[in-house]
């Protein structure tokens, strides 16, 4: 940058992010004020050094004294750095401390993800995977187990955000249900209640009962039992900014399945306060890991 700018090639010298000195590689790498505080935010420890060492050496034993998560937080938020730099630069698009740490973290996580499950990640070859919604917009996902002997249906909702994490769930015991379709039905109408009473305002819905999601979709009376179910979502509808519904095959609801399974194994309906069981978290990792290796 000192070259350029001797050649006048380069106007801006100051560093574009903290606008206080001169960018060079020693600041960019390592004693910019924004650099230090997304550091200072992701809690990296810098050890102490003597003053004659330069900026390479006191880097490079920073870089080596640390753990595997702390290389990889360095890593990545120096690449995130020059990055949204870049995109001031070129694009003028403005800078957002949240939105980097924001993504710095997540970037982490999802790296620890893939190399904390090796094995599942090779489990996502075919071309259904769960998909997250966009960002301020929740997906819920339900589904429902039936027993016909007793005529019982535990029904399951699982909220997730855009980044994939679990905003919620829900399991919930109806007693004389018919079939597995009215089953699935009041699934999908504790969706919506459940999104009522967590304050969701713009939904997707997802579940695997096409015959559920038609009957929804459908405008006009019929004669179907699903009809007062299905109205009354219709009605709930009209609580929320925003709902679609969506159907999907059953790979991709599985986090659902699985919910209503625990439900029924461990006799719990209402929210899953003390936490979701192992096996709903699995599913989820799995599906998100899916997702982030698909994109
Ligand atoms: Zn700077």
């Amino acid at each position: 940058m000192r070259n350029l700018n001797r050649r006048t090639l380069c106007v801006e010298t100051a560093c574009p992010l903290c606008k206080e000195v001169l960018e060079d590689t020693e600041h960019l790498l390592w004693s910019c004020g924004v650099l230090r505080s997304v550091w200072t935010s992701l809690q990296i420890k810098l050890p102490h050094f003597d003053a004659s060492l330069d900026y390479k050496n006191c880097f490079v034993s920073t870089f080596l004294a640390e753990d595997g998560r702390q290389r990889r937080l360095i890593s990545i938020s120096l690449w995130c750095l020059w990055y949204h730099r870049n995109k001031l630069v070129h694009e003028g698009v403005k800078f957002s401390m949240s939105k980097v740490l924001g993504f710095i973290r997540g970037y982490d996580h999802d790296t620890w993800l893939v190399n904390k499950n090796p094995l599942l990640s090779s489990g996502c070859r075919g071309k259904d995977i769960w998909r997250p919604p966009e960002s301020d917009i929740i997906k819920l996902n339900f589904d429902a187990s039936y027993l016909p002997e007793k005529k019982i249906a535990i029904t399951a909702v699982l909220a997730r955000d855009s980044r994939g994490k679990v905003a919620g769930t829900d399991t919930y015991l109806f007693e004389e249900v018919g079939d597995a379709f009215v089953a699935e039905a009041r699934a999908c109408e504790r969706a919506l209640l459940f999104a009522r009473m967590m304050g969701f305002r713009r939904l997707i819905v997802e579940g695997d009962s096409l015959t559920v999601i038609k009957s929804i979709m459908k405008k006009e009376e019929d004669r179907s039992v699903l009809r007062p179910i299905t109205f009354h979502i219709q009605c709930l509808q009209q609580l929320f900014e925003e709902v679609t519904y969506i159907y999907v095959p059953r790979t991709i609801n599985r986090a659902a399945h699985v919910l209503a399974i625990e439900g029924r194994r461990r006799g719990i309906c209402g929210n899953w306060i003390a936490g979701i069981p192992d096996s709903v978290k699995l599913v989820v990792e799995n599906d998100w890991l899916c997702w982030i290796q698909r994109n």
